[in-house]
């Protein structure tokens, strides 16, 4: 059986806690899909076309990895595909709270089964909000996002 999995998020943009958490799942899973959930109600600092461009240069030698983006529900999204794992992160206890209802919820609704892995102590404090706001603000972003993003940006 092939192990199959949806990593579901905003991405704006790809941070190093991403790809520590895409990363150390890529042993687990024979493919991985990076999907950019789009939300009409959110407003994005990147959009989608630039965001997508730059996970797929992170990943653009691993053939394990896809990229794209939905709308709608992700347990939709996971039959559509056929992938029946979804992946999230967990940074803190409002993370963990936050993704056990949703987490429940899609076992519930899809019998979707969410994997979970803990962030990283060397990343853990990264968000792409952080990154938004630093790099908003011409700071310096380089130590928190993928090297491959900064010719985009
Ligand atoms: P969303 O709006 O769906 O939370 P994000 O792009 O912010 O989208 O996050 C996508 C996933 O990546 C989430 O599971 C989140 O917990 C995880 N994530 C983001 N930053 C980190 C980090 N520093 N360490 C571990 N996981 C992270």
């Amino acid at each position: 059986m092939t192990r199959k999995a949806v990593f579901p998020g905003s991405f704006d943009p790809i941070t190093l806690g991403h790809t520590d958490i895409i990363n150390r799942a890529l042993p687990l899973f024979d493919e991985l899909i990076i999907a950019i959930g789009i939300n009409i109600n959110k407003k994005y600092m990147f959009d989608i076309e630039l965001r997508t461009k730059m996970i797929e240069e992170v990943y653009k030698n691993n053939p394990k990895v896809k990229v794209i983006s939905y709308t709608g529900l992700t347990v939709d999204l996971c039959h559509k595909k056929n992938f029946p794992y979804i992946l999230r992160g967990l940074r803190n206890p409002a993370d963990f709270e936050f993704e056990k209802a949703i987490a429940q919820t899609n076992r519930k609704l899809g019998n979707v089964e969410t994997v979970f892995l803990l962030t990283g102590p060397e990343t853990s404090y990264i968000s792409s909000s952080i990154v938004r706001d630093i790099y908003k603000n011409g700071g310096d972003i380089s130590g928190l996002v993928p090297k491959e993003i900064l010719k985009f940006l």
